[in-house]
């Protein structure tokens, strides 16, 4: 974990010490609320800023932990712990059932789900006889930890602000290491994530489960604080608050649902005083303000106020330190698979059809790679050589015919597979349309790449990245995408955002996330594509060496001098059909290529 600086220190200090202060018990109250918010939010910064999902229904789960607490501290007289177990545990299974339907939805689907449940869970609140209907459940105890009852504002402050501060460092941990990579992948598209061999929907449950157990401790919280609960805090109005909250403060970031709270806390504050005086009636007209304020920072900060805040900053802070390359050069080597010996036949591409209604973009197409083989796969645009990539890697479903590939000395099908068990089965591949997280470092897109070099349960895996337990495993993983920079030549770029490369360079930092996969056969779509004559030498170099050391390569590319001087074979397409194949001096002179596609081209 990064270390702190003095300043980071003073500030932790003052905001543990706070309530020490001589200052109002009103301060105190409002902090405690900033607090409880701020937890909600930083649920949706993991899952909406993060994991790219959105949600209406946190509100729902504050609910849920609240009234748990809520009925078993009063009518059957358990201790508020126990209240906090049964709510958190009744959290996960709700928030797990919803997430299994939900999280499989996509675009709007999802949003609008949310908005059901919350609703639902309002209603359900509000209509149980158990639960006090509208009127809620009073008589709430607070909270005791040994002899202490956290009866005052002053002294539940501490469990609130220490906790939420545990969370911000667990969730911070988290976000640097394998597993919160892999979250953080999910925002480059379902396709990317799953390509590097990350099981989406099943991360996407994770996730949501997390952001609803943190919901939910806010809502033990505020039960016991409060010392009643009604529905109304747990509506659709506070859902939609929360996401106001994590929005505003920059969604993208751990700090952000912090001052979100903060700012939306002390705003709803002032504006409830303020409004009805100036309006001279009483309603909820705070939340158009909200909405007119939303809009206009949106205007101007899609990121919300974090990253503005830290761009004033900036030259206050003390600048981003170099990667650790002593402690990454020190990091044991990942395990290797064994490459099949030179000529084992690799992949083999039977009547591979593909049609997207009428159009038939592959078209029985049959070709084969055999190990430390470079396969060219030219023709021209549009004439299904992505598309072909697809049906390899398990992103499109054939329509008929096979893709058998090679698995531990014997050829398997593989069409059918998900993504991730082709890429576990060793084949890795970039992308014709670069999909890298241009926020993130480049080292760390690399080492998305390497997911699959680690094995084991994902949920085990994000407990360990909570709780900063992967350090060994995660300096590995680092070395090896610093390992596959310096091989591609990009290994001063390590610590640089991807998104500040040239396009060219950012083809080449695919090919190092491939590479670190460690694959049998690396498919590599179009990418010489805007590079330099002299990158495009080094790319040419690079390949052979792969060759040399055993790796199958199957390429797409325009750039035919580039091609002929680098290919073992050449499959030709036109129209999806495989016209020709053979070696490139032989397909640099059949007739039927050059009328197709090297007439057509403009080289
Ligand atoms: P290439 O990579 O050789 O330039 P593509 O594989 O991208 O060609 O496209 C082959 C043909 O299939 C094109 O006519 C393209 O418009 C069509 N196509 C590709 N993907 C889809 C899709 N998802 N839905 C419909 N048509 C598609
Ligand atoms: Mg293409």
């Amino acid at each position: 974990m990064k270390r702190l600086s003095p300043v980071s220190w003073s500030l932790l200090l003052l905001v543990l010490a706070f309530p020490l202060l001589p200052v109002p018990e009103f301060w105190v109250t409002l902090s405690n609320y900033i607090g409880l918010s701020a937890m909600v939010a930083l649920g949706l910064v993991l899952l909406t800023g993060v994991g790219g999902l959105t949600s209406f229904g946190q509100a729902a789960f504050v609910g849920i932990g609240a009234y748990a607490t809520a009925y078993l501290s009063t009518a059957q007289g358990c201790s508020p712990w126990a209240g906090l177990f049964a709510g958190v545990l009744l959290t996960m299974l709700a928030a797990w059932a919803i997430g299994m339907i939900t999280m499989r939805l996509s675009g709007h689907y999802l949003p609008l789900g949310t908005i059901a449940w919350g609703l639902s869970l309002f209603f359900l609140f509000g209509n149980l006889e158990l639960l006090g209907k509208y009127d809620g459940i009073n008589g709430i105890p607070p909270i005791r930890i040994g002899h202490f009852s956290l009866d005052s504002a002053r002294s539940i402050y501490f469990l609130i602000w220490g906790w939420l501060l545990l969370m911000v460092a667990a969730l911070g941990a988290l976000l640097h290491s394998r597993p919160g990579r892999a979250i953080r992948a999910l925002k480059g598209g379902v396709v990317m994530a799953e390509a590097m061999g990350v099981h989406t929907v099943r991360l996407k449950v994770i996730i949501f489960v997390m952001a609803a157990m943190l919901a939910s401790v806010s809502g033990w919280l505020y039960a016991h604080m409060q010392r009643s609960v009604n529905p109304t805090p747990f509506g659709l109005n506070a859902g939609i608050e929360y996401l106001f909250m994590a929005v505003v403060g920059g969604v993208a970031h751990i700090w952000g649902a912090l001052l979100g709270s903060a700012l939306l806390t002390l705003l709803k504050d002032q504006l409830q005083t303020l409004l009805p005086a100036l309006l001279g009636s009483n309603g909820n007209f705070e939340v158009i303000v909200f909405g007119v304020l939303l809009v206009l920072l949106l205007q101007t900060s899609r990121n919300g106020v974090w990253p503005l805040l830290t761009g004033i900053l900036k030259p206050l802070l003390p600048a981003s330190r170099p990667l650790h390359t002593v402690q990454l050069a020190d990091a044991l080597p990942l395990e290797q698979r064994s490459q099949p010996a030179a000529g084992t036949l690799v992949l083999q591409v039977q009547q591979a059809r593909k049609q997207f209604g009428g159009l038939v973009a592959v078209n029985d197409m049959a070709f084969s790679v055999h190990a430390a083989q470079i396969v060219g796969l030219i023709g021209p645009n549009g004439a299904g050589k992505s598309t072909m990539f697809n049906l390899l890697t398990g992103v499109l479903p054939l329509t008929a015919g096979s893709v058998h590939f090679h698995h531990q000395g014997q050829m398997r099908v593989i069409s059918g597979l998900p993504s991730r068990d082709i890429a576990a089965l060793g084949m890795a591949r970039t992308f014709q349309h670069v999909r890298l997280l241009a926020e993130m470092s480049v080292l760390e897109n690399v080492a998305i790449g390497a997911h699959l070099r680690h094995k084991g349960n994902d949920v085990q895996a994000v407990l360990a990245g909570l709780l900063h337990l992967d350090r060994r495993i995660e300096t590995r993983l680092l070395a090896e995408a610093y390992r596959q920079l310096q091989r591609v030549g990009l290994a001063d770029m390590a610590g640089a955002e991807a998104g500040s490369l040239s396009l060219g360079q950012q083809r080449i930092v695919e090919i190092a996330r491939a590479l670190c996969a460690d694959p049998v056969l690396l498919l590599l779509d179009e990418p010489a594509a805007g590079l330099r004559y002299q990158e495009k030498q080094q790319l040419a170099s690079l390949l052979r060496q792969l060759r040399a050391e055993g790796m199958s390569i199957l390429l797409v590319e325009h750039d035919m001098d580039f091609v002929m001087n680098l290919t073992d074979h050449l499959v030709v397409m036109e129209f999806g059909t495989n016209i020709a194949e053979g070696l490139p001096q032989y397909i640099r002179q059949h007739p039927a290529v050059l009328e197709a596609y090297l007439g057509g081209i403009d080289a």
